[in-house]
Parts: C-alpha cells; structure tokens; sequence
C-alpha cells in the first residue's frame, strides 16, 4: 500500500506558520488582503469562496468577495478591476472561476495589475513563470510542489506525466517542474493513448476532472499519484484516481478529498501575502 501523501496535515501545519508572519506583518503596519470577483450563482465557486474565507480569516488575512451578477458587463468587469487595481489596501486580485459566456476572461485577466495578480495568470507573470524569474506561483502548483518537497520526493531527472492542460493547473504545474529538472509531458483529450505516457511515468499528476481515469493498469509500482481532481460519483466527492486499486501498487499517493485541496487554500494564501510583503518591501 502506498503511503498517503497527507495534504490536509501539511495545510494545518503551514497555516499556522502562516498565522504567525500575518500576525508579525500586521504589528509592522502591513495587513495582507485579497479580493476576489465571483459571478453569477455557481455552486461549486460558492463552495470554493466560503473554504478561502474561513481559511483567510483564521490566518488573519483580509478577504473580500464581489459578487457581481450573472449578467454583468465586460465593462463594468473591467471597471472593478481598474477600482481594485488603484486601491493600495488590495495585495492581491483573483476572477473566481467559471465566468459567464459574456466575459472575456482573457482580456480582464490582462487587466490585473501583475503586482496584485495573486492567481498569476496576467501574461507577464505567465511568461515570468516559464522564464523562471517569477515572484508569484498558482496556488495548485505551489501546493504539490510543496507535498513533494514535505515528502522529499525528488523532481530531478524523474519522469512526470500531467493530465490536463488547463492555464490554472496543468500548464503552471509543467513550468514549475521543468525548473525542478523533470521531464515533463502534458496529456489532455486529443493524447491518443494515455497508457502510453502514465505507464513509464515516476509521477503522474491528474487535473483532468474525471472520476476513475487512472486505474491501476495505467501505472507502473512504485509510482508517485498527485490526485488534484475534484468529481462527484454517487453523492461522494472522488478524485480522477481509482484510488482502491491504484493505492497498493503505488509508493504515495493522496487522498480526495484531504489531498491536494485543502493544500491549493493555503498557497493562495501564502501568495497573498508574499504579495503584500512584495508590495511593502517587507
Ligand atoms: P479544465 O476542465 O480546465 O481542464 C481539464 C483538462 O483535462 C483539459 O486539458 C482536458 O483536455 C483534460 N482532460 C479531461 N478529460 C481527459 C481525459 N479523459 N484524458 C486526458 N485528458 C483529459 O479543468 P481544471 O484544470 O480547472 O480542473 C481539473 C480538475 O481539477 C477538476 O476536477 C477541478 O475541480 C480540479 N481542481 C482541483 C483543485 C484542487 O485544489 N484540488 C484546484 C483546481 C482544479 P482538453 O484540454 O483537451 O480539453
């Protein structure tokens, strides 16, 4: 049986490093805060707003939630953004995701001040990413960089197959790693077979979003699972792993829920107040 790779552990353990720098930062004057756009009335973003601000708070850093309706403009999108952007109490901005279908996302993100771009997803710190010089991380990507390292398991030479290519997770994670030395592949929908790839992998990170994707068959023993999926299946919260068979064959894996989640919360936080810190010099 692989060892469980003890995200929720982990999480408890740096928040309460973290609470300790917030509460130093605050008797110096700086007081860390983070706001964030959420639109319309998605049930899952409510879910997500609600952990982040009960993380947040006892951490002692300050969050406030926008809550625009469904059908807000791009213009007043881009309105707020420019109003946080200007307001020196705000270290850090982030677009609660999905948005609605009249929103360019692409063009409000660009609109983020890079130096309040906590999700870092403005150009130029996706381009500082893969050129190596960043000041902000994604917080999913921090998160299992920060497993990895808790549980020295080594990135150098090992051969790491992401599923999923998406901006938030996927493609953050592979920039990050390549800077850790691994070799990296990115699978997605149209990779025609996936056994290919995950069989030869040391480490195989799942975004993908799809319950029971990686069954045992796909991987080789002793292998190294990061489940970030989050899925529903009969009423229960799963990963993208088969974790009952998976599980016996590989060195470590992690749990859903108690994974990599609970980890995601508590970078966003660290990014935050590595913003704010950033932003006074501190
Ligand atoms: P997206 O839907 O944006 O991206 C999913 C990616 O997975 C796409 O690149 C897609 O390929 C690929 N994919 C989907 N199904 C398959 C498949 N069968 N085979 C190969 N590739 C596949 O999702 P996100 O990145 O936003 O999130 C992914 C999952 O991670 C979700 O379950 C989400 O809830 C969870 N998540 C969890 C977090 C946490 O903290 N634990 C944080 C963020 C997300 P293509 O590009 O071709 O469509």
């Amino acid at each position: 049986m692989g060892q469980i790779l003890d995200g929720k552990a982990l999480a408890d353990f740096k928040a309460v490093k973290l609470k300790l720098t917030v509460e130093k930062l605050r008797k110096q004057g700086t007081r860390p805060c983070f706001c964030v756009i959420n639109i319309g009335e998605d049930p899952s973003s409510k879910i997500y707003l609600k952990t982040k601000k009960r993380r947040a708070a006892e951490i002692g850093i300050g969050q406030k939630v926008y809550q625009l309706k469904a059908d807000v403009s791009q213009v007043e999108l881009l309105a707020l953004i420019a109003k946080l952007n200007r307001d020196d109490k705000v270290d850090g901005i982030m677009i609660q995701l999905p948005v609605p279908e009249q929103i360019n996302l692409n063009e409000a993100l660009e609109q983020i001040d890079p130096a309040k771009d906590v999700d870092c997803l403005t150009p130029s710190n996706v381009g500082r990413l893969w050129r190596g010089d960043h000041f902000v991380e994604p917080a999913t990507a921090h998160g299992i960089l920060a497993l990895l390292d808790h549980y020295r398991i080594n990135l150098r030479g090992k051969n790491v197959v992401i599923i999923g290519r998406s901006s938030i997770v996927g493609k953050p994670l592979a920039a990050l790693m390549l800077e850790r030395d691994a070799t990296v592949s990115i699978l997605h929908l149209q990779t025609s077979n996936l056994f290919e790839y995950t069989k030869r992998a040391d480490i195989i990170v799942s975004a993908a979003g799809q319950a029971k994707l990686v069954t045992a068959a796909m991987i080789k023993p002793g292998a190294v699972i990061i489940d970030v999926g989050i899925n529903r299946l009969d009423k229960q919260v799963v990963g993208d792993v088969d974790f009952a068979s998976v599980a016996p064959k590989a060195s470590y894996i992690t749990p859903v829920p108690g994974g990599i989640g609970p980890l995601t919360v508590e970078s966003l936080m660290e990014q935050v107040v590595k913003l704010a810190r950033r932003k006074d010099g501190r």
